[in-house]
C-alpha cells in the first residue's frame, strides 16, 4: 500500500463531469482573462466569508504582496510575522522592500505568540501578519487588540486555514486584509497557480483591483505601479465547482484527525494537534510534535510506503536569504525546537479510516 500526502486524482475523479463543464464553457466562450466567472466566484467568497470585499489574483504570495502595497507599506518599514512559516509571508514583505520582524510562535499552536509582539514593535512598525499554520487559526483576539491600541494594521495569512474559524468567525476577515491561495494542495485548491485577497475597506479594494491589473482602473489609463496578477477564468470556474463541497471536504478532514487523535493518544512521545476552545481547525495539514527520534520515524513510515513532510525544516530567520537580518540560532528557540520535531501526516478528505489505522500502526 502506498499512501500519498494527498491525492487530487480522487477528488477530482469524484466530480469530473462537473468540472470538466465548467472548464469547456470558458473554453467555448473563450473569456479567458478576467471573464466573468472570476466575479462570480469573488461574489460566491464573499458570501462564504461574509467578507466585504473579495479581489481574486494571481497566487497567495501575490495576494500577500498587493495586500502590503494596498495598505501603503513599503520601503522602511516594519512588518512582524512569524518565523515558521513558508517562505512566501516573509518573501512578501521583502519583495515590497519592507524588514520582516520575526517572533517566536507558541509551542502547541505552532502560531505566533500574541505576548512577545509588543516588545518587536518600533516607531516603524507598520502591519503584522499572522499565519494561521496548518489551518489552526491564530489567536485574533489578542493580535487585534495590540494592533488596535498601536495603530498598526493586520494582514492574515489565510493560506493554509481555508474554513478554519476563530470566536465563530472564518480567518481572513479579522484583519484589515485577509489573504487566500488556492494551490493545488491547499484546502480549497485549484488546478494551477491562484488567489485572493479579502478587504474590509472599500478604497482598500479599489485599489486591489487596480494594482493586479497593471495598474489600471479605465483601461490604456495607468495611475499606479502595477502588476499582472489575475486568476484566470478557468481557475475560478473550477474554483466555483469545489467550493460548493468545500464544508463537506473539512468536516471530512476533521472526521480524519479524530481518528488520528484516538488511535495516537496515550504514545507519550507524539503529540498530536492542540484542541481549543473558540478555534475550529481545518487540518490542511495534519502535524505531530514528535518529541524525540522524528527522522526516524520518517524513515519507518517512508519503508512502509507512507508518505509524511516536515513543515519546515529550517525557521526563516536562520534561512540564507536572512542572514542580513542579522538574526542567530537561539533567537527563536520556540520555533528552531519546532522545526526539529514536526511531522504531517498524510491529510485529505477522502482519505479512508483502513490508511489512516495503517498509518498509526506503523507510528506505534
Ligand atoms: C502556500 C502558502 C503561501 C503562498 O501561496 P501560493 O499560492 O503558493 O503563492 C503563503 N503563505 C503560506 C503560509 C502558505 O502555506
Amino acid at each position: 500500500m502506498n499512501i500519498q500526502m494527498t491525492d487530487l486524482k480522487e477528488q477530482y475523479e469524484n466530480i469530473k463531469s462537473e468540472i470538466d463543464a465548467a472548464i469547456q464553457k470558458v473554453i467555448n466562450e473563450t473569456s479567458f482573462i478576467l471573464g466573468q466567472e472570476v466575479k462570480l466566484f469573488e461574489d460566491d467568497i464573499c458570501k462564504y466569508f461574509n467578507s466585504k470585499y473579495a479581489v481574486a489574483c494571481a497566487s497567495g504570495t501575490d495576494a500577500l504582496v498587493l495586500s502590503l502595497l494596498a495598505l501603503d507599506i513599503g520601503h522602511g518599514d516594519e512588518v512582524i510575522t512569524t518565523p515558521f512559516t513558508f517562505i512566501a509571508t516573509a518573501e512578501a514583505i521583502s519583495r515590497v522592500r519592507a524588514k520582516p520582524v520575526f517572533c517566536d510562535i507558541e509551542p502547541d499552536t505552532f502560531n505566533i505568540d500574541p505576548i512577545q509582539i509588543e516588545k518587536k514593535i518600533s516607531s516603524k512598525t507598520k502591519a503584522i501578519i499572522p499565519v494561521h499554520l496548518y489551518g489552526m487559526p491564530a489567536d485574533m483576539g489578542k493580535i487585534l487588540s495590540i494592533a488596535k491600541s498601536k495603530n498598526i494594521k493586520v494582514i492574515e495569512d489565510c493560506a493554509q486555514s481555508f474554513g478554519s474559524e476563530f470566536d465563530g468567525k472564518k480567518t481572513g476577515i479579522f484583519g484589515d486584509c485577509g489573504t487566500l491561495s488556492f494551490f493545488p494542495a491547499k484546502t480549497l485548491g485549484c488546478f494551477g497557480d491562484g488567489g485572493m485577497v479579502l478587504a474590509k475597506d472599500e478604497k482598500v479594494a479599489q485599489k486591489l483591483q487596480v494594482l493586479r491589473n497593471h495598474g489600471s482602473a479605465q483601461r490604456y489609463f495607468y495611475s499606479l505601479h502595477g502588476f499582472n496578477s489575475r486568476l484566470d477564468t478557468i481557475q475560478a470556474a473550477i474554483l466555483r465547482i469545489k467550493l460548493k463541497f468545500i464544508d463537506q471536504w473539512i468536516q471530512q478532514r476533521i472526521n480524519n484527525a479524530d481518528i488520528y487523535k484516538n488511535s495516537l493518544s496515550g504514545i507519550v512521545n507524539i503529540v498530536v494537534p492542540v484542541e481549543k476552545n473558540g478555534y475550529k481547525h481545518t487540518f490542511n495539514y495534519y502535524n505531530l510534535r514528535v518529541k524525540s527520534g522524528r527522522d526516524l520515524l520518517e524513515k519507518k513510515l517512508k519503508d512502509n510506503g507512507i508518505a509524511s513532510a516536515i513543515y519546515y525544516p529550517l525557521s526563516l530567520h536562520l534561512q540564507e536569504v536572512y542572514k542580513d537580518l542579522g538574526y542567530r540560532l537561539g533567537d527563536f528557540p520556540v520555533s528552531e525546537l519546532a522545526q526539529e520535531q514536526v511531522l504531517a501526516l498524510p491529510m485529505y478528505p477522502e482519505l479512508t479510516k483502513e490508511k489512516i489505522l495503517k498509518i498509526t500502526e506503523v507510528i506505534k
